[in-house]
């Protein structure tokens, strides 16, 4: 088990390339705790910390990753399970980037099943398995290729925006008024979702802009997804109340406007008056 004691997180990483650069050359077992990698997304250097990686003689390398959810009759929650894949496919991304400048430079190495540990029947006995992240990888590989580069986004603002609450360079002078700071934060798009509010400081000024945009992701990545290219309020209820368009410009009926249109079908059935009892015979 190298030592990985470093003063702050490039320290950190830097000890932690050396110590797998090191244990891969010479060609033995090492076990890292809690090593520190770094990943660059949107290029910037985000910092990673699997609870242990472990280099074997042949010099691949495995994420470890323990989590408290207990395997019960050898299976474990499969929602856990999945989102602890997540996780460490994450971690195994931060470790092929740096195989691939460190080491012999090839990202091959790092394995793409981790090691699993949990405890085993709510006892205090560790049980691990070995998890695929190849499915996990490959799409958060292509998630973080989609991100835009601060850099870009950054371009884009006016001239001058800042977020610094201190109206001095000298980072101490605070004072910079509100309504500065709230026009630089609206210079700023966001993707405000339902989950944001366990997450971010922002959440409920970017759920009040979503709701004013009538947005329908404020009401949920899940939903927002179903209605494809329907993104506001207003245009699901033009879609769904809206007149039936002429046989002849029909086309091909989109299957989202379709499903909208039944329900609201469906919703005046329900809440329409009951029949009389005549109509109801007639009927
Ligand atoms: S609440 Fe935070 S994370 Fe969500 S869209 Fe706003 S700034 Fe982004």
């Amino acid at each position: 088990m190298p030592d990985l004691t470093a003063g702050g997180p490039e320290g950190r990483t830097a000890r932690t390339a050396l110590a797998l650069r090191e244990a891969t050359a010479a060609g033995r077992w090492a076990l890292l705790d809690h090593p520190l990698l770094a990943l660059p997304v949107a290029g910037t250097p985000a910092f990673l910390e699997p609870d242990a990686v472990v280099v074997h003689p042949d010099g691949t390398w495995t994420v470890v990753e323990i989590k408290s959810f207990p395997v019960i009759d050898g299976a474990a929650d499969p929602a856990k399970v999945g989102a602890a894949a997540r996780q460490a496919a994450v971690y195994v991304l931060a470790l092929e980037e740096l195989a691939a400048r460190t080491a012999d430079g090839d990202p091959a190495r790092v394995r793409h099943e981790i090691l699993l540990v949990c405890p085993k029947d709510f006892a205090n006995v560790p049980a691990a398995g070995l998890v695929d992240v190849r499915k996990p990888r490959a799409t958060t590989r292509r998630q973080l290729a989609r991100l835009a580069r601060v850099e870009d986004i950054a371009a884009e603002l006016p001239a001058g925006t800042t977020f610094d609450l201190c109206l001095a360079d000298d980072g101490k002078t605070a004072g910079r008024p509100a309504e500065e700071l709230a026009a630089a934060v609206e210079a700023v798009g966001a993707a405000y979702a339902p989950e944001c509010l366990a997450a971010c400081e922002l959440a409920f000024h970017c759920r009040a802009r979503a709701r004013a945009e009538g947005a329908v992701a404020a009401l949920g990545r899940g939903l927002r997804g179903e209605l494809g290219g329907l993104t506001t309020v207003e245009s699901v209820l033009a879609a769904a109340l809206g007149p039936e368009p002429a046989e002849e410009e029909a086309g091909v009926p989109d299957p989202t406007v379709a499903a909208l249109r039944r329900a609201a079908a469906l919703r005046a059935e329900a809440l329409a008056p009951p029949l009389t009892g005549i109509e109801a015979a007639c009927r």
